[in-house]
């Protein structure tokens, strides 16, 4: 297994979640938050994305924020990259109604910028809240801009894919975004590195019996 490259800054405490009372307090969430107009981005959203999945969840993948279709449908990752990601999960042996997917943002940044500092830091409660009620046993981030923004670093991606991180609490693995990986299909095997990787740690907590090395590449 992988070293550490980040201290455990805080303790994931949480009970053992029951799956239907945490798909009602993500419904309540998504009533409360679903009108949020914290940061300018409400201003130009057609759709609040908060994410979509099993509340039971044990993976929840997290991306930066919502792209143009994503922002039409009020889904996470659909479109190419959603399908790409749909695959990816197909080959560690997830269904997509399996795990939990959602993004930092709620909300998509005119252009697909990467978001501000503050769109950030007022968004950020409402990813936190999810993760505190679906208490996942593992992160995957999608892309630098989601690992540098939760992780509140600067280092490169290749820097921190392909390895156990801790974060709040949680183990947390971090690849390649989807939409990187259509620019550039040459990091794909990288990308299936990473989740090996996270299979792996995902197998010693589970003793998940149908994962094995021998699933096909996305
Ligand atoms: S991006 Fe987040 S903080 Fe900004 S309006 Fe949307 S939900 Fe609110």
């Amino acid at each position: 297994m992988q070293g550490f490259l980040f201290e455990e800054n805080e303790q994931n405490t949480s009970q053992q979640k029951s799956p239907a009372s945490a798909s009602a307090e993500l419904q309540s969430l998504f009533d409360t938050s679903k009108s949020c107009s914290k940061c300018t981005l409400a201003e130009t959203r057609l759709t609040f994305v908060f994410g979509e999945g099993n509340p039971a969840a044990n993976l929840v993948v997290i991306g930066e924020a919502p792209g143009a279709e994503e922002d039409a449908s009020g889904r996470p990752f659909v479109g190419r990259s959603g399908q790409l990601l749909d695959k990816i999960l197909q080959a560690a042996g997830f269904q997509r109604e399996e795990v939990y997917i959602c993004n930092i943002l709620k909300c998509r940044p005119p252009g697909n910028r990467n978001p501000l500092h503050d769109e950030i830091i007022n968004c950020m409660p409402w990813l936190l809240r999810q993760l505190q009620i679906l208490q996942p046993k593992i992160i995957l981030m999608l892309g630098k801009v989601a690992a540098n923004t939760l992780l509140e670093n600067s280092l490169s991606l290749g820097t921190m894919r392909g390895r156990l991180i801790k974060w709040n609490g949680y183990d947390c693995f971090i690849t390649y975004h989807p939409a990187a990986l259509l620019r550039n299909p040459n990091w794909k095997r990288g990308c299936w590195e990473d989740i090996q990787v996270m299979m792996q740690h995902y197998a010693s907590m589970f003793d998940r019996a149908q994962y094995t090395e021998k699933r096909e590449k996305p």
